[in-house]
């Protein structure tokens, strides 16, 4: 069994495989370092957590996650908080960065004795439509050509990977939308000014406050597609900030921090239909990506890696009903996860360049039902915190 991608859906996929006593190698084209360092998503639904702890990965987790149970809409300068929890049977998000959980997911594979191959390039999948595949790479030490024989090939390389790109034209349906709205991503160490991650409308755009740590915090500014960020010096990244997430009636301070990463990020979202082809499996963001808005990227990863996982397992204890099942089974929740992400997409983008005036207003309804509506806030809870 090949795996391509040591990300959260590889890392799951091959840990899972591992305890189950099914061989595979792992090949990822970064160093251990980078992607040990790799910041990006940092919201993990609870039935997650709940999967790595049966797996027994979740100890470092389950010590350092914060636990959330609420956040907050700011609209107009005042805040109103959702308690989402309360809404879904008391359950709760945890906050814990993307590149903890990769770390800990590597040294639970290492130290299980997993093979695991970093700076491996030009990885290339060959024969997928055939029982025996084979991956080739290029060994990042040595600059040898390897050639690994395999049953199956898990693409759980990402969105720009080589897994999806190696599956010949026109065997897959490419769903894309691009939301015509562009988001200034900004990691700062900053400690949170907030328990509760903040979704602030406002009349110059969208603002977020994301939890990342205790010394680290993740902010979005709503920015022009294809905007620089040339454009956004750290003075007026603040500026924004402190306009935009300001509160009208109440002292509220927003602590700043030396600004350590900072990209532009296009809102897309794109779904590939099968996640298959042959007997490659795609998993994560190989397969869908999908706006950061509601925190449901790295979670499907998860999912994806924990279907595709047991999927494996059944097949070499007899049974190929679950990997036939694979795709239609990953695809239901992927597509009900892009369905809440669109609408909040929609919700939190209302006060500017919602498109027309017309969804601009629809937008203002859905946060007022939204907002005193306990059956709406039910439905929320339960998209947000993911399906069981
Ligand atoms: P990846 O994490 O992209 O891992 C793919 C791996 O494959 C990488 O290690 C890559 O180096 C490797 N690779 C790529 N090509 C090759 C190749 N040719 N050969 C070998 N290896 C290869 N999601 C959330 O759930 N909540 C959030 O709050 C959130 N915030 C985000 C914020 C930002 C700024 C970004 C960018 C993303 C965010 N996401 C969030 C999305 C989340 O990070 C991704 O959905 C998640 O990383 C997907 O995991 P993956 O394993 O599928 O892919």
């Amino acid at each position: 069994m090949a795996v391509i991608g040591a990300g959260p859906a590889g890392l799951i996929v091959a840990n899972l495989l591992r305890k189950a006593g099914v061989d595979c190698v792992v090949l990822e084209r970064h160093t251990r370092a980078h992607v040990e360092q790799r910041a990006r998503a940092g919201l993990i639904e609870p039935r997650v957590v709940e999967m790595l702890r049966r797996f027994g990965l979740a100890d470092r987790l389950l010590r350092m996650a914060d636990a959330h149970t609420t956040c907050e809409f700011r609209i107009d300068g005042r805040r109103h908080e959702i308690n989402y929890s309360a809404a879904h049977g008391g359950r709760r998000h945890y906050v814990y960065p993307q590149q903890e959980l990769v770390t800990d997911l590597v040294a639970a594979f290492l130290d299980a004795g997993g093979d695991l191959r970093f700076q491996a390039a030009d990885v290339r999948p060959h024969g997928l439509d055939t029982d025996r595949p084979w991956v080739t790479y290029v060994d990042g030490a040595t600059g040898e050509t390897t050639r690994l024989d395999c049953d199956f090939v898990a693409g759980c390389d990402g969105f720009h990977g080589v897994s999806r790109a190696s599956v010949p034209a026109g065997a897959l349906t490419e769903h894309s939308h691009e939301h015509g709205i562009g988001w200034l991503s900004v990691l700062a160490e900053a400690p949170p000014s907030t328990k509760a991650i903040i979704y602030a409308l406002h009349p110059d755009g969208f603002a977020g406050h994301m939890l990342r740590s205790s010394t680290v915090s993740r902010f979005y500014l709503q920015c022009p597609v294809g905007d620089s960020v040339d454009n956004w010096p750290d003075e007026r990244v603040w500026a924004e900030l402190h306009k935009r997430l300001a509160l009208r009636d109440e002292d509220w301070t927003l602590t700043e921090g030396p600004i350590i990463e900072k990209r532009v990020l296009d809102m897309r979202s794109f779904v590939v239909e099968p996640m298959s082809y042959g007997r490659l499996y795609l998993a994560g963001d190989a397969a869908h990506i999908i706006t950061p808005v509601g925190g449901k990227g790295m979670n499907l990863a998860a999912h994806d890696a924990e279907r595709l996982a047991e999927a494996l397992v059944a097949h070499y204890e007899g049974s190929d009903a679950l990997l036939h099942d694979y795709s239609a089974t990953c695809l239901r929740r992927v597509w009900r996860s892009q369905e809440f992400c669109q609408w909040m997409t929609e919700v939190i983008h209302a006060s500017r360049d919602a498109g027309s005036s017309f969804r601009q207003r629809l937008a203002v309804a859905r946060l007022e039902h939204l907002l005193t509506s306990p059956a709406a806030a039910a439905v929320f809870a339960e998209n947000y915190l993911g399906q069981d």
